[in-house]
């Protein structure tokens, strides 16, 4: 196969297939030849893992992919590139392409159908407009899946890494920290990718767990959680009153018996006592009805 990180090389190849990038669909091609296989050792744990990508685009990925993985399935939005796929990666009878918006599929149906008694993990370079709604469905949907290996921007890294507690902490670090063990494992200039984007990258690995602490309505943890980070300035107390409408009289009262200060910011709060105050809200709740 040629040499997919060679700019030459790709040129070529988008020219025969009058391939123009599109930016709407975050199409910035990598073409750093180290990256794509650490990506793939990250992934990869052994010779009966299965590996689901989103996005292959001209497939340098799914390249080293295919060549550590028992199978791999490349979710691709863009019906040009797979033409250019079939050319780059026909040679591998473990590759499945398949033509849709990973939004729209059943993840959890195409993992069972695809990799049945394999260990699962997730590889992407992922295109960038929407990089958070895709780790949410992959997160929320309780997939089969040992890890998340993902190219996200640099920005995006540092707020998903983020430790509870940081400044760069938000409502999507709590729900990852939910979900999965977070790890930046390394950053990735502008400059690898075609075309280069403005910002840099960094590749992050989630590694999945079951929750620490389980509040006994997860919806309504990350409402409120949702809540304190969209006036992150404000005091806890304040930003879940007025996102949430409550009373905040009420609210101090739910605030005390879980255990949290109401003059507190949201970053300073762990995800321990955001599930207590989804409780105390509850038990407050059930005590109205029942009275
Ligand atoms: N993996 C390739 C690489 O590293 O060079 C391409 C990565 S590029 C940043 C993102 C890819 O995701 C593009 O091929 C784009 O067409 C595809 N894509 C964008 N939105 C998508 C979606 N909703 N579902 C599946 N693929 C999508």
């Amino acid at each position: 196969m040629e040499r997919l990180t060679n700019i030459s090389t790709v040129r070529g190849i988008l020219s025969r297939h009058g391939f123009t990038f599109s930016k709407a669909l975050g199409q910035n091609f990598l073409i750093n030849p180290s990256v794509c296989p650490r990506m793939a050792d990250s992934a990869v744990t052994d010779d009966n893992t299965g590996v689901l990508e989103i996005g292959p685009g001209i497939g340098v990925l799914t390249n080293e992919l295919c060549t550590r993985a028992k199978k791999v399935v490349a979710v691709e939005l863009d019906r040009r590139l797979i033409p250019v796929l079939g050319e780059t990666l026909g040679e591998y009878d473990n590759l499945k392409v398949v033509n849709a918006d990973v939004m729209e599929l059943d993840l959890n149906k195409l993992i069972a159908e695809e990799f049945p008694d394999m260990r699962v993990a997730v590889c992407a370079n992922l295109p960038y407009y929407i990089t958070s709604p895709i780790l949410m469905k992959l997160l929320e949907d309780r997939l089969p899946v040992e890890s998340i290996t993902v190219m996200v921007q640099k920005e995006a890294a540092l707020r998903l890494c983020a430790e509870e507690g940081a400044r760069e902490s938000s409502a999507i670090t709590c729900a990852v920290r939910y979900y999965a063990a977070p790890e930046l494992l390394f950053h990735v200039s502008a400059g690898s990718f075609m075309p280069a984007p403005k910002v840099d990258s960094a590749v992050i690995r989630l590694t999945l767990r079951e929750p620490e602490y389980k509040p006994l309505d997860e919806k309504l943890m990350f409402r409120i959680i949702k809540a304190a980070f969209s006036q992150r300035r404000k005091t806890v107390l304040n930003a879940i009153a007025s996102g949430m409408s409550l009373d905040k009289r009420e609210l101090s009262g739910i605030l005390e018996s879980a255990g949290v200060a109401e003059t507190a910011r949201a970053e300073k709060l762990t995800l321990r006592d955001f599930a207590q105050i989804a409780d105390a809200m509850d038990a407050i709740k059930k005590g109205g009805n029942d009275g």
